[in-house]
């Protein structure tokens, strides 16, 4: 037997992109890291939810700056901006 109930439940209806502030209407990218024991930031943690325009910017930026020699070893594919 089925028993049903009314019930207030929270849902996300926007998420504001953590760089720009604009409202990214659900379609944002995560970047995240939790820095463990014997790395230089051990115990730091980062969300950060960023929309499409600020996320692929932010992969280009990556990206650049890895042609350059300033950062070494990416362990992500950038598929389509390469
Ligand atoms: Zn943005």
């Amino acid at each position: 037997m089925e028993i049903k109930q009314m019930k207030q439940v929270e849902v996300v209806t926007d998420v504001v992109c953590d760089v720009c502030n604009q409202s990214t209407k659900l379609e944002f990218g995560t970047l995240s890291a939790h820095w463990g024991y014997g790395s230089r930031h051990d115990g730091e943690k980062y969300e950060l939810q960023l929309c499409e325009k600020c996320f692929v910017y932010a992969l280009a930026t990556l990206k650049k700056v890895n042609r350059t020699g300033f950062v070494g070893d990416f362990l992500f594919k950038l598929g389509h901006l390469t």
